[in-house]
């Protein structure tokens, strides 16, 4: 079975409508369930003490781990919304598909083998560039860390990796989808260039609306070409 996994509710709202997705009527402490016919959808949920998304690496790697432990969930599909480098040139709410590799660029260990572990290199599976050619979509290197800024050596690590876009859950899905040897495919659109002035935090609640349109319509797309959905 294929889950699907979007970190924050307002990425999710439409995708929700659009499969007529249900709410699963038993719900973990982390993460919040739907079902819509074949496909389970996660998302992080709402943080108790804050009452905020669970955005982040914590939550992802957890809910990934008991999709698959616990739900029979063989195939995961990541849909959410990320930076992007100035270098990658690319728009707001432009969509790109995860390959070669996802990184961490904030999981530091200078230890032997311990630094490749905390680097993560995670590979994604290789049909992904020609599904990407198919859509006419751009793929990208992507790199997590658990902030949404960044500090110097953090870009210092995302660009020598060739990473191009940023998020805060793809290296904790990568990571647990590769522990369990279950494929990953990440579709990622842009709300912010990251390393301008201009703060991300801002322009991200300023494009969301706009790329969670995107994330809605690609994802969409992308679950028609796998058979999962039609409109
Ligand atoms: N300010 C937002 C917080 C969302 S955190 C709010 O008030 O709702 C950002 C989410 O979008 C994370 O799930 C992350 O994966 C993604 N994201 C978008 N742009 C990002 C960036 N520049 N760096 C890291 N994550 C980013």
């Amino acid at each position: 079975m294929l889950a699907l996994y979007i970190a924050m509710e307002a990425e999710a709202q439409d995708i929700l409508d659009a499969l007529d997705a249900q709410r699963l009527p038993q719900q973990p402490i982390i993460g919040t369930y739907y079902q819509a016919g074949d496909i389970l959808i996660a998302t992080s949920g709402k943080d108790l003490a804050t009452g905020v998304d669970c955005v982040g690496t914590e939550p992802a790697g957890i809910v990934a781990n008991d999709l698959i432990v616990h739900h029979g969930v063989t195939r995961l599909f990541n849909a959410g919304t990320c930076g992007a480098h100035s270098s990658l040139e690319a728009q707001i709410a432009e969509a790109f598909l995860v390959s070669p590799t996802i990184f961490s660029h904030d999981h530091r260990i200078p230890l032997p083998r311990f630094e490749e572990f905390g680097m993560g290199a995670h590979p994604m599976p290789k049909e992904i560039p020609a599904l990407a050619k198919k859509l006419g979509l751009r793929t990208a290197i992507l790199s997590s860390g658990n902030s949404l800024d960044h500090t110097e050596r953090d870009l210092e690590i995302f660009l020598a990796n060739g990473a191009r876009i940023k998020d805060m859950e793809g290296s904790s899905l990568a990571w647990v989808c590769r522990q369990h040897d279950i494929p990953l495919t990440s579709l990622k659109v842009v709300t912010d260039i990251f390393d301008l002035p201009h703060p991300a935090a801002e322009q991200f609640n300023a494009n969301l609306a706009q790329a969670a349109e995107s994330v809605t319509a690609v994802t969409l797309r992308i679950l028609q070409e796998w058979g999962l959905f039609d409109n």
